[in-house]
């Protein structure tokens, strides 16, 4: 068959894999369980990785689910660059002679049926770059994935005729502000006026949706090794050096998270000192929902650059927090944000719409505006202070 198999682009901290790698292969792995048992077929699992020395890494990977990996090993890949990931990347997905390493049968092999990439800052760009350089389509931020034949009736790609779409991966992304699904499909023109085919089917998964599978050191897999080329001109482009930039925010060490969103508009400034008033009393680190570090309501250029910033934003756009304590303020609960915080021990949030997605994942629900709930919160805890103080 040309297309063949799911190719999973792995992520890593110096042969460290970031949890998303991870996740992907969990997904991976249950998708072609399901597909190889439902087309009686052979498809493999294959992780790509690019490192410096990390064959470690390799190895491991096979742990958490993959058939196979693509090893490709350089010093050249220390740390991540665009135009050289995407060469390497796109040579392992169109090579023939790497498949066969794995499938024996794939002697037909053109390019992967599936590619999964992470909805990071480094896989958003790469999984753009390798798709466009392996003429397919790319579906991003995606957060279900099913494999399902369809029928498709379209005016252009099967000129308005039914035909059937076999093995069609259906991409789901959380659009609108997460409260709708868009369904995307890659799918062949069979159009013989424009008949073009689209493969891999393709798409950048969102952190922290999909469960990891569980390390299984009895698994069984190969690795591959690729060795790399490089155009001297890619190389022109050197990291001289690199500093991971220590964040003021702490969300790790806090045990508590107040975390506020746009419900804040009626009177930013008033409101997010409301939040910073809590937070204190509870000794909580301040999170935001993504629009807010977009500094969307006019506040003081100090209280702008303290809370209004990407450092403190909570979801797949920032950062994951897990506190015994989560306070939602006026945050509806979008699937991006949620994926930041729904693995906290306890959430609370404070909201007058009953209809909101976060009511869902909270333990209490506090109907109300945060102007009218936070103040009676604040005399409650100050009220309880001494008794506390006495017990400990
Ligand atoms: C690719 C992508 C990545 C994204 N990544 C992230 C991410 O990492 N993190 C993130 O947070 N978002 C992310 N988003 C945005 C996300 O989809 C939502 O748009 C966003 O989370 C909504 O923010 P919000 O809850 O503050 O605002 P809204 O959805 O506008 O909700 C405001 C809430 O405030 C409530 N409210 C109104 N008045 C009051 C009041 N007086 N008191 C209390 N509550 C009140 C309302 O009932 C409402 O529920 C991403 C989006 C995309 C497309």
């Amino acid at each position: 068959m040309k297309y063949e198999h799911l190719y999973v682009v792995i992520e890593h901290e110096q042969g460290k894999p970031v949890p998303v790698s991870l996740e992907m292969l969990g997904e991976a792995r249950r998708l072609m369980d399901g597909y190889n048992k439902k087309y009686s077929a052979n498809e493999k699992v294959v992780a790509v990785v690019l490192g410096n020395n990390v064959r470690k890494l390799a190895e491991e990977l096979i742990y958490h689910g993959a058939d196979a990996v693509i090893y490709s090993d350089s010093p050249e890949f220390e740390y991540s660059r665009n135009v050289i990931d995407t060469k390497v990347i796109s040579a392992i997905a169109t090579s023939r002679e790497l498949a066969l390493k794995f499938s024996p049968e794939s002697t037909d092999f053109v390019k992967p049926r599936y590619m999964f990439f992470s909805a990071d800052n480094i896989g958003r760009q790469l999984s753009s770059t390798v798709i466009g350089a392996l003429d397919s389509g790319l579906a991003s931020d995606i957060n279900k994935l099913v494999i399902e034949d369809l029928e498709i009736r379209h005016e252009h790609k099967t000129k308005g005729q039914p035909m059937i779409y076999e093995r069609t991966l259906e991409m789901y992304r959380p659009d609108f502000s997460g409260f709708l699904w868009t369904t995307i499909l890659c799918l062949d023109n069979r159009n013989p006026a424009i008949q073009r085919d689209y493969h891999p089917q393709a798409c950048s998964i969102i952190p922290a949706v999909f469960a990891p599978i569980e390390r299984d050191t009895s698994r069984k897999g190969i690795v591959v090794d690729h060795v790399p080329t490089f155009d001297p001109k890619d190389l022109q482009v050197k990291i001289i050096s690199r500093k991971i930039v220590k964040s003021n925010v702490d969300f790790d060490s806090k045990k508590a998270v107040v975390s506020f969103g746009r419900g804040i508009k009626d009177a930013p400034a008033d409101n997010i000192e409301l939040v910073v008033d809590l937070a204190k009393e509870i000794n909580a680190e301040v999170g935001v929902s993504l629009p807010i570090s977009k500094k969307p309501f006019p506040v003081s250029e100090s209280t702008s650059s303290t809370y209004m910033n990407s450092d403190r934003v909570v979801g797949t756009s920032g950062r994951k927090v897990v506190p015994l304590l989560y306070i939602a303020v006026g945050i509806s609960g979008a699937m991006h944000h949620l994926a930041g915080m729904k693995e906290s021990e306890f959430v609370i949030a404070i909201n007058p719409d009953e209809e909101a997605n976060i009511k869902d994942e909270s333990d209490i629900f506090i109907k109300g505006r945060m102007e009218d709930v936070i103040p009676i919160l604040i005399e409650e805890l100050r009220a309880l202070k001494p008794i506390m103080e006495v017990r400990k």
